[in-house]
């Protein structure tokens, strides 16, 4: 970095310090050897204060070999969670990078919902992290973000989940030399019917409010293909259910989950 750029730096940073997202105090940012400590995660040192980027935590095992719950003990391998041998999803495996916590569940709602955009770049990178570490990446043929319906899209502006993937740089169609490696298809799925918010409702009604919500735009493209569903949060599962639900019905062999987020507490 040369000289100049570097005094610029410096006397901005002494001049504005920053302003934590979530608990609103001032900080000296960036936090560098926070940030350090933390791997991935302290790339959010840019937008939160050390004592709020502390209490992120990442989702480690044991935890659920399907829907990715971290279990309360932390030790043992591995395995499925009574609900998935009770009542069997539709996709093979869901990760989550981050829990759902307090923090972070302020924190992405500054993202979604007051367009805090420097939290883009480091969600991003986060989500990225935790797509290399569950999976090999060649063994994806497509990569799709969750859908919003478009009266929600409106609203808001973006799609969450699509503006993190878009900082993955995938490519967005198959160049005819490649034969695998994952695809980003925004508009794999579509929301064709305007649901009420999940937040208040039980696991039960979730699934219902859910149904039918979703529909494909290519149908052809999704044949024998292996696809990635990204979003933001992964509640009760409901949303990923139904999408996997739909794709895996018209022919995909085989379809896995990602999310920025997981919530721990029973739904
Ligand atoms: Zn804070
Ligand atoms: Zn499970």
């Amino acid at each position: 970095m040369g000289l100049l750029k570097r005094l610029y730096r410096i006397a901005h940073e002494t001049i504005f310090p920053g302003r934590c997202l979530v608990c609103g105090c001032f900080f000296k940012r960036p936090n560098r050897a926070l940030e350090s400590g933390r791997g991935v995660v302290g790339a959010l040192g840019v937008a939160l204060c050390a004592a709020c980027l502390k209490q992120i935590t990442q989702v480690e095992s044991p935890m659920c070999s399907i829907c990715g719950l971290p279990f309360a003990s932390r030790q043992g391998p591995d395995h499925a969670c009574e609900k998935c041998i009770r009542t069997p999803g539709f996709f093979s495996m869901a990760r989550s990078a981050l829990v759902y916590d307090r923090v972070l569940k302020r924190a992405i709602h500054c993202f979604k919902y007051r367009g805090q955009t420097e939290l883009a770049a480091p969600l991003g990178k986060i989500l990225l992290a935790a797509f290399q570490r569950y999976w090999d990446s060649q063994g994806i043929d497509l990569v799709a973000p969750v859908p919003l319906h478009p009266k929600r899209m409106r609203k808001r502006g973006f799609n969450q989940a699509y503006v993190l993937l878009r900082r993955w740089g995938l490519p967005t169609a198959r160049r005819p030399a490649e034969r695998c490696g994952p695809v980003l298809q925004r508009d794999l799925l579509i929301r064709i019917r305007y649901t009420a918010p999940q937040t208040t409702l039980n696991r039960r009604q979730r699934a219902e409010n859910i149904k039918d919500a979703f529909a494909l735009t290519d149908c052809d493209s999704i044949r024998d293909r292996t696809i990635l569903l990204v979003d933001d949060v992964y509640t009760s599962g409901a949303t990923a259910g139904e999408c996997a639900r739909l794709l895996l019905g018209n022919g995909a062999r085989r379809v896995d989950i990602l999310t920025l987020a997981r919530a721990v507490l029973p739904a």
